[in-house]
């Protein structure tokens, strides 16, 4: 196989990160935005030991999962990777992603139940980062095209809500009238990096935070009038600085320029708060699905010490509350610690305790001091737990273990660890959060394996 020939393929599978897979003269080729049982013709792209990339050329015969995508910006932009099949086929491919990342990295047997499907594929979530820079004619904002840093320019998105457009629009049209540059990532100079904004899905508050690269309020000043005149849902402005030159998002320090700094939103029936460095579930109603199925796999029967590992704003912990003895809450980013204990306050929940620290250093302190948790719930960011905290787990011997992830394969990973160490792999559900991406959630009930 060489590069730039041209192959027919008939594509079979589909890999966790959206590309087709097809066979050809043994290797295996990889082609984004195919669906299976497409019969394509195939530019070959990169040709690497065993396995190949391609492009499609011509579509033979489309396959019967496809639909025409109805976003311009499909699929330039790396927001979306199916837009271009039946959200039904979506599902499927999803419930097999968490399948094969349990039975194949995790070599784990257990009842796999079927998918929680996403109920509302447009418009559904409820945080926007949107990355601005500057051009020839001006300022620029939009979302960043797959796999890479560039703009494509233009903030109505299928998967956002409306306003979140008009707001960042607002927001840029300011700054090109007021001479405020949009920061150049390879540079690093210009002052407005990203627009960030959230919205309460039942509350309806809206929060904007202005990324910056340096402190920059009385530039600012002027626009928190314009925007508060123009959109009465907004509740609180905020300006975050980040001087560094990379590529993370948030930086260390926060300011509020309008409003609170905070909004409210309720998540389970509990009234939340979320500051902006806060981690907060973009789907608001399918998250309420997912913690309800935690909540189902944990059984709480009011005697339990729950231990809430990861635990941001505390949602998943305060909503089963109610039902148990006692809540320990670990989290790394001491805003949402601060917004899970005022969160507990004034849901006038009393049982509740929540810690600021790495969970692996938490739950190592707390089986040191012989904490025995009945139940430990683990909800880690992408990369999954690191053995510390998997081993503190271990030693506080609860009865059962419920991980929430958003990466299958780490997911698989930490349960095959547990598992090593006497715990059983119970259930294993997907839901998803992300209709029309790749990402989806899912939701692990592991417990002693019986002597
Ligand atoms: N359970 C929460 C948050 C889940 S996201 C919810 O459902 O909303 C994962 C959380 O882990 C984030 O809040 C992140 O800040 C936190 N985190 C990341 N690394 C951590 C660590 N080493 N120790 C404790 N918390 C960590």
């Amino acid at each position: 196989m060489k590069k730039n020939q041209i192959i027919q393929l008939e594509i079979s599978d589909i890999t966790s990160d959206g590309n087709g897979v097809g066979k050809f003269d043994g290797m295996t080729v990889f082609v984004p935005e195919t669906a299976v049982g497409d019969v394509i013709n195939v530019k070959v792209v990169k040709v690497l030991k065993s396995y190949a990339y391609g492009i499609v050329q011509e579509i033979i015969k489309p396959s019967e999962d496809r639909i025409a995508s109805d976003c311009p910006y499909f699929p330039k932009c790396g927001g979306c990777s199916f837009r271009h099949i039946t959200y039904e086929s979506e599902a499927r491919l999803k419930e097999k992603f968490v399948y094969d990342a349990f039975t194949r990295i995790g070599k784990i047997k257990a009842d796999f139940l079927p998918i929680l499907e996403c109920e509302s594929h447009y418009k559904y979530r409820n945080k926007a980062q949107y990355p601005v820079s500057n051009s020839p004619n001006g300022n620029i904002c939009g979302f960043y095209a797959k796999r890479s840093h560039r703009i494509i320019c233009g903030t109505e998105c299928m998967l956002l809500p409306d306003i979140f457009s008009r707001i960042a629009d607002c927001i840029v049209n300011y700054t090109n009238i007021n001479a405020i540059i949009g920061y150049d990532e390879r540079t690093g100079k210009g002052l407005l990096r990203h627009i960030f904004i959230r919205k309460g899905y039942y509350s309806d508050e809206i929060m904007v935070c202005l990324v910056v690269k340096r402190a920059a309020v009385s530039e600012f000043k002027p626009l928190c009038n314009e925007l508060t005149e123009k959109f009465e849902c907004i509740k609180s402005i905020v300006m975050n600085i980040n001087p560094e030159n990379n590529n993370v998002i948030l930086g260390k320090k926060t300011v509020t320029l309008w409003g609170r700094e905070f909004i409210s939103d309720f998540m389970c029936g509990n009234k939340i708060d979320i500051s902006p460095e806060a981690f907060y579930q973009v789907n608001t109603p399918q998250a309420e699905k997912l913690y309800a199925l935690a909540k189902e796999f944990v059984q709480p029967s009011g005697n339990e010490i729950l231990l809430d590992l990861y635990c941001g704003a505390g949602t998943i912990g305060l909503s089963m509350a109610d039902s148990v003895k006692r809540l320990i809450g670990v989290e790394i980013i001491p805003q949402a610690v601060e917004n899970a204990r005022k969160n507990a306050e004034r849901n006038n929940i009393v049982n509740a305790e929540f810690i600021c620290s790495d969970a692996g250093r938490a739950a190592e302190h707390l089986a040191d001091n012989a904490v025995k948790p009945d139940v430990i719930i683990l909800d880690p960011p992408r990369k999954g737990c690191d053995a510390k905290t998997l081993d503190a787990v271990l030693k506080m011997n609860p009865e059962k273990i419920v991980m929430i992830s958003c990466n299958p394969a780490t997911a698989a990973r930490d349960c095959a660890y547990l598992n090593q160490y006497g715990y059983s792999v119970r259930k294993v559900r997907a839901v998803d959060l992300f209709a029309r991406t790749t990402h989806v959630e899912c939701v692990v009930l592991m417990s002693m394996i019986e002597a």
